[in-house]
């Protein structure tokens, strides 16, 4: 570590303590900027990464409902506005009782560069709640929601800052919040993406992100003449970006073998084909179950609860070629990177944000594998997100044909720019390098232009 980054990271300690994931995402970026800050002294004195990690603005704000037995609830809401250097804030909302500042900061600030990346003019926020969706009914959601919106409200806008979806948060949700907020306002605008079809929504959003991470697959397996076609893929989590995932994977001839949720995995040899996807999707997305049923219903799948004494995830053990993580942070620590590479792994490409823990990822580089970082390989949600803004603003939806296109040219392209600035630093190969400086340059130029604010 240089001295410069050492310095940076003691502050950034000092000033958010108890923030881990925080330090651990500006950790990863501060260490490939450094190539840059040497060239450039100009981004030093005027101090640009450092005003990066400092949010615009956060908001907390306490979020009272009550449930089906007329009990008082309290939930804590967040909303992080990170950067506006090249577009309103942009970025998904997470319910997930695990949600707190810390982890909000870490993902608004991995947002600014993968949202720079994307080549669409979106600025980097993040929010959500400790709420938990599981087991509560639908009622209990929209009041949860309506409540939720009613202090956002105040804070966001179709040109102020634009909230989409994350862990806990679908299009059930998205509804309440914009119904919610169509009433405070009297507004109909494109306030939040992930709409519903009828009411403003995109076409292949609810794929974007899934697919987005398997057109970046196989742009990197092409560097190497190769295609997913035949490849044994390892999927984890089952909400929407695994399920797209596995759809993609399918398209290109792959053969997908896990899916998990919090309490556990299932490993089906044989494969998941369509049939077995559209029962997870409906097992997930409408009767809201657990992964555990699959094997209940297809007897050729193993299931394997979680065990929080392992220091390890099984998942990550099994004879594969490509693993696409999809459920939350820090899912592949050191020793299932060891795993992943022992058993065949030489494509890992990120559907969750910052799945893999900063000894993973040394691992991979070390190693040389296809190695895509969530900021680069899961951008085709947000991108479709900004997709979602413009049909929005011409008030004019576009085809799935011609959304998907778009998305599948953005992903090349956010390739592109991961390999070439990869080299240009002298790390080729390097996508972490490539994502990390990529998306700061534009922001930078940006925040230099518009002077100290
Ligand atoms: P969903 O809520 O639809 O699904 C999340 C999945 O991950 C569920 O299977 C869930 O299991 C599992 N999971 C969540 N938290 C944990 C945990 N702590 N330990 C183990 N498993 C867990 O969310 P998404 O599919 O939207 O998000 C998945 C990842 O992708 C997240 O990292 C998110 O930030 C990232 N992402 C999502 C985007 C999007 O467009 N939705 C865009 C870019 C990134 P269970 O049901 O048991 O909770």
């Amino acid at each position: 570590m240089n001295s410069y980054v050492k310095d940076l990271m003691a502050e950034v300690k000092a000033k958010n303590p108890s923030e881990p994931e925080f330090h651990q995402a500006v950790l990863e970026v501060a260490e490939s900027l450094a190539l840059v800050l040497e060239r450039h002294p100009e981004y030093r004195s005027a101090k640009v990464l450092e005003r990066i990690i400092e949010p615009e603005r956060v908001m907390m704000f306490r979020v009272p409902w009550t449930d089906d037995q007329g009990n008082v609830q309290i939930n804590r809401g967040f909303r992080i506005e990170m950067n506006s250097a090249i577009g309103p804030y942009k970025g998904g909302l997470r319910f997930h009782p695990s949600v707190n500042l810390g982890i909000l900061k870490f993902l608004a600030f991995e947002q600014v560069f993968k949202n720079s990346l994307t080549t669409l003019p979106m600025g980097g926020g993040k929010g959500g709640s400790d709420f938990d969706p599981k087991g509560k009914s639908d009622n209990e959601v929209m009041r949860f929601c309506q409540s939720f919106m009613t202090e956002l409200a105040r804070h966001i806008g179709p040109n102020t800052d634009v909230p989409a979806g994350d862990i806990g948060v679908g299009g059930r949700e998205i509804g309440f919040l914009f119904g919610q907020y169509k009433r405070l306002r009297n507004e109909f605008t494109g306030v939040l993406t992930g709409k519903g079809l009828n009411w403003g929504g995109s076409l292949i959003r609810p794929e974007a992100t899934g697919y987005g991470a398997v057109y970046f697959a196989q742009e990197m397996l092409a560097t190497r003449n190769e295609t997913l076609e035949g490849k044994v893929c390892l999927v984890s989590g089952s909400g929407n970006v695994a399920q797209y995932t596995a759809e993609k994977i399918l398209d290109f001839g792959g053969k997908v073998v896990t899916f998990s949720d919090s309490s556990g995995y299932i490993y089906d040899e044989a494969g998941i084909d369509r049939e077995k996807l559209k029962f997870v999707m409906e097992l997930k997305n409408l009767r809201r179950g657990r992964i555990k049923e699959y094997a209940e219903k297809y007897r050729g799948a193993v299931y394997t609860p979680l065990d929080p004494g392992n220091d390890y995830n099984p998942l990550w053990n099994h004879k594969a070629h490509c693993a696409f993580p999809s459920a939350t942070q820090n899912e592949i620590n050191e020793n299932d990177a060891r795993n992943l590479l022992k058993n065949g792994v030489y494509v890992v490409s990120e559907g969750a944000n910052m799945p893999t823990t900063i000894e993973g990822v040394n691992l991979f580089l070390e190693n040389r594998i296809l190695y895509g970082p969530g900021k680069a390989a899961n951008a085709g949600g947000v991108a479709v997100s900004g997709l979602e803004m413009a049909q929005n603003s011409m008030r004019m939806p576009w085809t799935r044909d011609e959304v998907d296109k778009r998305l599948h040219m953005i992903m090349k392209s956010i390739h592109k720019t991961c390999v070439e600035v990869a080299e240009r630093f002298g790390t080729p190969g390097n996508y972490v390098n490539g994502a990390n400086i990529g998306g700061f340059l534009k922001v930078a130029d940006a925040m230099l232009d518009q002077g100290i604010v």
